[in-house]
């Protein structure tokens, strides 16, 4: 079978933008009377008053902010955000903290699978089947991380491997025992296992992945591609996030992501003035109302990722609205002498120009009224020094031609920066008043 639901994923048009629009209303007036956060929010709107996607702008914005604040609130530790009954709660998630106090999230029994069914379709979308062993090269944790991977994995039919409480090299000869054929990883650890595995004088292609879903980080597709190469195997990408569920992910085409229609209605929106959807092959602000889950109510949820509006429609026959890419977060972008710079670029180009450089990280200096933008850079033991010169001069004319920025390249001694298992840090603002994370 080609979809998971046939019937959900085929829909015209007019009957998604009818059937979220409804749920939209349903959503809207259930948050009004279960959550103290949307009562004193939403005074004064109802959900008669939404009967196009443009009214939707008569409703503000929900942000990560106002969740903290009503989560000071009694029931601990969840506040005026919850939407049930403290006692109907089964699970708790958080978010990471990077950018503050975090943000715990409640699931209920029934929204704790509505999330399944949703991130069904995201593994069934990238071509996870039965027949797949699924390697989970993760330690499951508060955050949400692979929870849902894992549940709908199961849910699929697929066989799940949780591969905790392992170092890199206990899951490289695990994958190899078991005859994994699939995994579930961020884009940094799938790189850092085969980095790892070519150490060990395996080459990553002979571990038998087929099929592998990235989570945790923007990933580039020049990125994707690195790991496709590396494991000889298809790589698809997904979005989402703690608070908003994971909304988009890829399918078989790997053209960008569709939406999960309709379990999520979600706006594109001017980043200037937050107000107009913007055109195809525009950047624009992901805007995310989960339409089906109550324990945790969200109305137009500002995720601050940034994407491209992608076209449709899709070769895949899917019929739900696209996004092109992920440009990556509000947060991350800086302007520097300048110039608005966004980290990913540099992922971007070290993965595809620099498969040599096994890691990096970019910080950013004032040194008297300039800034300096540093990258260090880390290549494989004995690499050779003269090499890595010659890269890192060709490096800095590549990074000039994409950022229109000068960078101090700097090459570290093996194993002097971090590595990451989940969200990769490889950025830092240290300039007075950069966020530095
Ligand atoms: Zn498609």
């Amino acid at each position: 079978m080609k979809y998971w639901n046939p019937y959900l994923e085929t829909l015209p048009r007019e009957a998604y933008d009818e059937i979220e629009l409804s749920y939209f209303r349903n959503m809207l007036s259930f948050a009004k009377e279960h959550s103290v956060l949307y009562q004193e929010k939403l005074k004064g709107i109802e959900g008669r008053d939404i009967q196009s996607l443009v009214d939707l702008r008569k409703i503000p914005f929900t942000e990560k902010e106002e969740l903290r604040k009503y989560q000071e609130m009694d029931p601990f530790p969840y506040g005026g955000t919850l939407g049930s009954h403290i006692e109907k709660v089964t699970t708790f998630r958080q978010t990471s903290g990077t950018t503050g106090k975090p943000v715990y999230v409640p699931e209920t029994y029934e929204s704790w699978q509505w999330r399944i069914e949703a991130w069904c379709h995201i593994l069934y979308m990238a071509g996870f089947r039965p027949h797949h062993r699924i390697f989970l090269p993760f330690v499951y944790n508060v955050y949400v991380a692979f929870w849902e991977g894992h549940y709908a994995a199961e849910k699929l039919g697929c066989e799940l491997v949780p591969g905790g409480g392992l170092d890199t090299k206990g899951r490289i000869h695990k994958i190899l025992e078991i005859q994994a054929n699939a995994m579930m990883n961020t884009p940094t650890y799938g790189l850092h296992i085969a980095e790892e595995a070519k150490a060990m004088g395996i080459d990553p292609a002979s571990l038998g992945i087929e099929r592998m879903l990235c989570a945790g980080e923007p990933m580039p597709s020049a990125t994707r591609k690195r790991l496709e190469e590396l494991y000889q195997c298809h790589v698809f990408d997904h979005i989402g996030g703690t608070e908003p569920c994971a909304w988009a992910g890829m399918c078989e085409t790997k053209e960008g992501m569709h939406l999960i229609e309709p379990f999520f209605l979600v706006e594109i929106l001017d980043r200037e003035t937050l107000q107009k959807e913007v055109e195809e092959g525009e950047v624009g602000v992901a805007v995310v109302t989960p339409l089906g889950r109550r324990s945790f109510p969200l109305i137009r949820f500002n995720t601050k990722d940034l994407v491209i509006k992608g076209k449709e429609p899709c070769a895949c026959g899917r019929t739900s609205k696209k996004i092109e890419e992920v440009v990556g977060r509000i947060d991350d972008l800086r302007k520097i002498r300048g110039v608005l710079f966004s980290p990913k670029t540099v992922e971007e180009v070290i993965r595809k120009g620099f498969p040599e450089i096994i890691e990096y990280e970019i910080v950013v200096e004032r040194k008297g009224i300039m800034d300096e933008v540093i990258l260090r850079t880390e290549f494989p033991p004995n690499f050779g020094a003269m090499k890595a010169d010659q890269i890192k001069a060709r490096l800095r004319e590549d990074l000039k031609v994409k950022t229109n920025l000068s960078f101090l390249v700097k090459i570290e001694p093996p194993g002097v920066l971090p590595r990451y298992m989940l969200k990769a840090k490889r950025f830092r603002d240290m300039r007075e008043g950069g966020k530095n994370e």
